[in-house]
């Protein structure tokens, strides 16, 4: 098995498939190539799905016993930039990690659903197993989009319950955060420095800004926190503005990302962009302030009924209920009525210069969903 899953995770590696629209790379192309021949040389009928010009998905089915039941297994194929990396497509072996780009975040898992494959097409599992090779999880989530809206609606019934192998050392991810981004803009009025009384500052009415989602901030930081995953954040992101040293700046702008707890209701964020807006426009002046909304994933939290949840917790006891730091397309799915745990490898460095995976963790995966999947019952007939 280690053997295996090193010359499959180093094929995996060597593809770059940096995501095309984050990172300007070149997107899942060449990678769902690849996986897609490997799901047709053990007999799958694999679909490859173009969701935007340089994004791809893989889908197949591994049929069951049981043609009525399926649970979905997920990955993504993209990786974020190789920035600052010696090698980032080649894979390395020091020990227990295997370091490379994307080996945790999730090329790892990517081999682990593909040697899962190959085990079921050889056993036939109880239920029918749906693999999706998702793209574009790194950046707007057009490959989970597409599964959601366009493929997943063909099932009936649905996948009673989906698994996303991202890491989470080997714990079990029952709930992330959402995330909302917004922006203000700030008009003024651009006039010489040295004529101030005829121009409007664009730049200062910001301090009202910021001092309120400072407010809001100390706020969050007040109310009750979850208990898996802490309390709800907000941080000022990019600000800019303004043109030339000696020129009234007659535009600014501020962005900002607030992190969502399950729960917390849209209504309540569009209370808080109001009050920025508001905070803005009693500062003192003639500007003017346009605010907006540009991106919202929602927060995920399964159900504790969920059956998929059982399951995994009795094909892995040892495994602590955790709440994940990261957003994850398993909100997606989750939203769209498939109760969706994640589970995967221990490692390191996801999204930084030196990840790495633990091999023996990979194991771990392979055999936990292998018990798992062979754990779900055939009706008798
Ligand atoms: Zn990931």
């Amino acid at each position: 098995m280690k053997n295996r899953i090193i010359s499959l995770l180093s094929e995996l590696v060597k593809i770059n498939s940096v995501n095309a629209t984050l990172s300007g790379g070149p997107g899942e192309k060449e990678i769902s190539g690849f996986v897609a021949r490997y799901l047709a040389k053990l007999g799958l009928d694999p679909e490859i799905q173009p969701t935007a010009p340089d994004n791809t998905n893989v889908v197949a089915i591994i049929p069951g016993i049981n043609r009525k039941d399926s649970i979905l297994l997920n990955g993504h194929l993209d990786t974020v930039s190789v920035e600052s990396m010696d090698a980032p497509f080649s894979l390395r072996q020091e020990g227990d990690k295997l370091y490379g780009r994307g080996t945790y975040d999730m090329k790892g898992s990517i081999a682990i659903m593909l040697l899962l494959a190959e085990y079921f097409t050889r056993h036939t599992p109880p239920i029918c197993i749906l693999l999706t090779f998702v793209a574009d999880e790194e950046d707007r989530s057009a490959g989970m989009e597409y599964i959601v809206k366009k493929w997943l609606p063909e099932f009936s019934p649905f996948p009673s319950g989906g698994i996303f192998l991202e890491p989470t050392e080997l714990e079990i991810g029952v709930s992330h955060k959402g995330f909302a981004w917004y922006e203000i803009e700030v008009i003024g009025k651009a006039a010489h420095g040295s004529r101030p009384s005829e121009g409007v500052d664009a730049i200062l009415p910001l301090r009202s800004a910021l001092e309120e989602l400072n407010n809001i901030h100390s706020e969050l930081l007040n109310t009750e926190a979850d208990p898996l995953l802490g309390h709800a954040t907000l941080h000022a992101s990019i600000i800019d503005g303004g043109t030339d040293l000696s020129v009234i700046p007659s535009r600014s702008r501020l962005q900002w990302e607030r992190r969502t707890l399950p729960g917390e209701s849209q209504n309540l964020l569009n209370l808080e962009l109001e009050r920025v807006i508001q905070a803005v426009k009693s500062f003192p002046g003639n500007h003017d302030v346009k605010g907006r909304e540009i991106f919202v994933r929602p927060p995920y939290e399964i159900s504790k009924e969920a059956k998929i949840l059982t399951c995994l917790q009795n094909a892995s006891p040892q495994s602590k209920l955790v709440g994940l730091s990261f957003w994850s397309d398993s909100a997606l799915c989750g939203k769209a009525g498939i109760p969706s745990v994640l589970f995967g490898p221990i490692g390191h460095g996801a999204h930084a210069a030196d990840e790495w995976v633990s091999l023996k963790s990979l194991i771990s995966v392979y055999e936990i969903m292998r018990k798992l999947i062979l754990s779900f019952e055939v009706p008798v007939r």
